[in-house]
């Protein structure tokens, strides 16, 4: 462990690279003899001076170029906790700013995740919420966190499993979703090693034996690459890449065989422009065969840490595998730093560097903005800290919009957690999901990559049973607020909604139904006192509209023969039918708003019976949206199609004849016609098979331009 033996000039070797104000540097000069001032006589646990400790911190920090008040903070960072120090004069000679990040990073010190007090779940909250204020105090803690992972040999077994674990759960992640790859890396590795020391030390057995073979093979493969965009004056550098221990590990523990891992070549190309990005890729792939679906445009479409890369793994030399990264040189900063990138690169001014880290990190980590949303809500503090924990720190999938927006959510999230993460009026009107062009149901586990489409439906309603299938917090929450905003308001409001629509459908004047005389008789049919009872009974579904409506209007459709009723018509049109995204699925044509080719349709998925097409403006689909899904007509139908038609007359003569002659003029063939009403004038129901919508209007037309047809409408069941 030699390497711990740094002294400060090692150290201001590093900052003289970047920091140039002398100034700045005086400080940190100071800052380190105060803390040796304060450290003294006191010793690690391996055995050396303290303040080697707070060295390597700043050291650490070095490496992503923190800015002098984050390495004063660092070298600082242990004395109030640890020493005799006067607080006012700590502020008086370091400033506020460094006083409250070294506040900060020993609160932070204080916190043990892994515990079920309620006093210091409470406290977490305080903290995480905190860090909202400065995220430089979660840098320096990490790199402190990194420090006492190198050393960690030197304390008990139990200690180091539970630092470990600890790590994975929180620290790890943090980094992760900070962008700061390096440490992040750093940090699972040496998890894993106290974690699982047989794993580790296998794996790097394992890789140091293959590695000179490896190391000639990545060669090669280099060459070749850098001959081929030296060819096309593509300006570039390449770099071999290791592959972390622990990022093998996980491979492995998702039941992928080592061969297929450690056979894996890595290689990272750093060009100057995004273009050069796609010209070197378009190259390579011509060169070398790009395996399938592995292909990842992450400039297009940034992770939510703000990486940005192309991804795709080829067929190299000798048939190896190559999974190869290619960036610009600012991308590569940032995939390695994270938010700290804008330290290495934004040349001036210290504290608007500092401004944009902090400005960066509450506008564009996702992360950071669900902490705070979370942090807004009404969940109990043991709820906040383990949705922290689960949800936010250990998200680890990340799904798409049909646009190409990221959405990161936690292992085993549903469509129905994407939906509310998009937006709550999303999630709300949520009728149903489509998953990389398949339908999928509201509850599937969603999926790393998927391309998650939401379908919405203006009036669907968010259902109970949804709390059952989401799985993040937010989504619950939102759920649960929607329904205490009194259930009864909900019903009485969807009730008129209900009842107005069935009126309107009927042709029935909407201050017609609301007649005083009229409500007389329903409140008294019904056995309550006032319309807001009326509307909740319907919301509610007790009463349907229909039976509410029929109580003052007669319902003529029940009176007339069903002539269809038992006449099972389903004729399969799958062929003229595009269901997005799936080939084959049973499609059949509903019997109630039979539509015709070129009519607007939706689909219904029913239960295990395929899907079922419907008018969109079929009133049976009211009932059922959460299940419906978008479909289209194919351009060149094969099928005919079944249409019922209503014919009204102004006559008692008999004009089936007459009807019949004008419907096979024009090539339509009538399945069946039948006369169903004849109090005062003929009224006929009409089956006729067509072509399509085209064809069908033509005939509606020509109907009624004869003198005695008062009317002709399609008839929904
Ligand atoms: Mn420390």
């Amino acid at each position: 462990m030699k390497k711990d033996l740094i002294t400060i000039d090692d150290l201001m070797d590093k900052v003289d690279d970047y920091i140039k104000n002398t100034k700045e540097r005086e400080k940190i000069l100071d800052a380190y003899y105060y803390a040796k001032e304060k450290h003294k006589g006191q010793y690690r646990k391996t055995g050396e001076e303290y303040i080697t400790h707070p060295l390597n911190v700043a050291l650490i920090l070095t490496s992503i170029y923190s800015d002098s008040e984050c390495l004063i903070a660092a070298l600082l960072h242990d004395v109030i906790e640890d020493c005799d120090v006067d607080i006012d004069e700590f502020k008086e000679r370091f400033g506020l700013t460094v006083y409250r990040l070294v506040d900060g990073v020993t609160k932070l010190g204080r916190l043990h995740f892994s515990t079920d007090n309620d006093y210091l779940v409470e406290y977490y909250k305080k903290i995480i919420v905190g860090m909202s204020e400065d995220v430089r105090v979660i840098i320096v803690k990490l790199a402190d966190r990194l420090h006492n992972m190198r050393t960690l040999w030197a304390t008990p077994i139990e200690k180091q499993k539970k630092k470990s674990k600890e790590v994975l759960e929180i620290f790890a992640p943090l980094a992760h979703h900070l962008g700061i790859h390096k440490i992040k890396s750093e940090l699972e590795d040496l998890s894993l090693r106290y974690l699982k020391p047989t794993v580790f030390y296998d794996i790097a057995d394992k890789l140091n034996k293959t590695k000179a073979e490896r190391d000639t093979t990545v060669y090669e493969m280099q060459e070749e690459v850098t001959d081929l965009l030296n060819k096309h004056h593509i300006p570039h550098q390449i770099k071999g890449r290791a592959k972390s221990i622990y990022s093998i590990y996980n491979k492995l523990d998702k039941g992928k065989k080592f061969s297929d891992i450690y056979d894996l070549l890595a290689l990272r190309i750093l060009v100057d422009t995004e273009q050069d990005c796609y010209l070197a890729l378009g190259l390579i792939h011509s060169k070398f065969r790009p395996l399938p679906k592995r292909f990842k445009d992450y400039i297009a479409m940034p992770k939510p840490n703000m990486y940005q890369s192309l991804h795709t793994t080829v067929f190299g030399i000798d048939g190896y595998l190559f999974e190869i990264q290619i960036r610009t040189y600012e991308m590569d900063e940032i995939a390695e730093n994270g938010i700290a990138s804008h330290w290495a690169y934004k040349e001036n001014g210290g504290s608007k560097k500092t401004a944009d880290l902090q400005s960066t990190t509450t506008q564009k980590l996702q992360f950071f903005k669900e902490i705070m949303e979370l942090s807004n809500t009404n969940i109990s503090s043991e709820e906040f800290v383990n949705s922290v924990k689960d949800e936010v720190l250990n998200n680890n999938i990340y799904v798409f919009t049909p646009k190409g927006d990221v959405i990161e959510l936690p292992k085993g999230a549903t469509p129905l957690d994407f939906a509310y993460k998009v937006h709550s009026k999303v999630g709300e009107t949520t009728v149903g999901v489509i998953v990389n062009g398949n339908i999928v149901p509201l509850d599937y586990e969603l999926k790393n990559n998927d391309i998650v489409k939401i379908n919405t439906n203006k009036s669907a309603h968010p259902s109970k049973e949804w709390l059952n299938i989401v799985k993040t917090t937010g989504a619950r929450n939102k759920i649960k607020s929607y329904f205490s905003k009194n259930e009864k308001e909900i019903f009485i409001e969807r009730g008129k909604e209900y009842l107005e629509k069935e009126l309107r459908k009927r042709k029935i004047p909407i201050s017609d139904f609301y007649h005083d005389d009229n409500l007389k008789k329903v409140y008294k049919n019904l056995k309550i006192d006032n319309l807001e009872d009326l509307f909740y009974d319907i919301g509610s579904n007790k009463h349907a509209p229909n039976n509410v409506i029929n109580i003052n209007y007669k319902e003529k459709e029940e009176e007339k023969p069903k002539l269809l009723k038992n006449i099972v018509k389903i004729n399969d049109s799958s062929s003229d039918i595009i269901v997005d995204g799936i080939d084959k699925i049973k499609v059949s044509i509903a019997s109630c708003c039979k539509p015709v080719h070129g009519d607007d349709i939706v689909g219904y998925i029913t239960r295990g019976n395929g899907i079922t097409i419907h008018r969109s403006n079929c009133r049976n689909l009211a009932s059922m949206d959460d299940r419906c899904i978008k479909v289209s007509w194919d351009d060149k139908p094969t099928n005919k199609y079944y249409s019922d038609l209503l014919i009204r007359t102004n006559t008692l003569e008999n004009k089936l004849a007459d009807i019949t002659s004008a419907t096979s003029k024009i090539s339509v063939n009538i399945t069946s016609i039948k006369t169903i009403s004849r109090d005062e004038y003929a009224t006929y129901e009409m089956e006729v098979m067509v072509k399509n919508k085209e064809h069908l209007t033509k005939l509606l037309i020509d109907l009624n331009n004869l003198p005695y047809i008062t009317s002709v409408e399609r008839l929904i069941q």
